[in-house]
């Protein structure tokens, strides 16, 4: 396994483990806010949300509460394959 897929991985567990130990993914109670996920509106570099397992079409996010645009970030992303 190359470096750079063991981060990518790395990065899906965290978040996928952010998901299932809460008891209800998708009440926005349960899930951070925008300043905990250390969200952004803009990309990190070639990463955002559009490329992430968690963003729910047309502007949500299974793990960051509020209105998320396609082309932000935050701390929690998981990129698809
Ligand atoms: S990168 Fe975007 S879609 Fe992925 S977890 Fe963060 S806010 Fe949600």
């Amino acid at each position: 396994m190359t470096g750079q897929s063991w981060r990518c991985s790395r990065r899906r567990l965290i978040a996928l483990a952010a998901v299932m130990l809460s008891p209800n993914p998708t009440s926005a109670s349960d899930k951070m806010t925008k300043p905990q996920a250390a969200y952004q509106d803009g990309p990190n570099g070639i990463y955002s949300c559009g490329l992430c397992t968690l963003f729910v079409e047309p502007n949500g996010c299974k793990v960051v509460e509020g209105e998320i645009s396609k082309g932000g970030w935050c701390k929690a992303f998981a990129p698809v394959d």
